[in-house]
């Protein structure tokens, strides 16, 4: 499952299949945009982000941004980890199960990557 649920359609997934096949992520995290936060599971059976090992302080963190980004409505930013000078996730060993099964070069790939205009968009 990815982290966004993204609404396929005949164009969208035209228009995603268009670019090129890739191999690796250096330069991209277009996948990274629009979570806001880590998508670890949180509920009332599963606290993911302590199984995989995240600090008290971060796992805080972590709960503070959703909190904030509730407050505003906003569903759509960059995930808290996602850093924008390197590209790359910052807490990579601790990443979600989601974000580990996200395959690049499948349909999810394409399609964040033409919304953030990454290689031939
Ligand atoms: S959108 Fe695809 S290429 Fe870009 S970081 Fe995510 S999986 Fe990698
Ligand atoms: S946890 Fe890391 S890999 Fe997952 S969305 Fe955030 S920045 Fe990307």
């Amino acid at each position: 499952m990815h982290p966004i649920e993204l609404q396929s359609t005949d164009a969208t997934d035209a228009r995603a299949g268009t670019l090129p096949v890739i191999e690796n992520c250096d330069d991209c995290g277009a996948c990274c945009m629009t979570v806001g936060t880590p998508p670890f599971v949180l509920d009332e059976e599963r606290d993911e982000a302590r199984e995989r090992g995240v600090s008290l302080p971060l796992r805080a963190e972590i709960q503070a941004r959703r909190r904030e980004l509730d407050a505003t409505g906003r569903r759509d930013a960059p995930c808290l980890w996602f850093d924008p000078e390197t590209l790359r996730c910052r807490h990579h060993e601790m990443r979600p199960q989601v974000c580990r099964d996200y395959t690049i070069g499948d349909w999810h790939c394409r399609f964040a990557r033409r919304r953030e205009g990454i290689d031939g968009a």
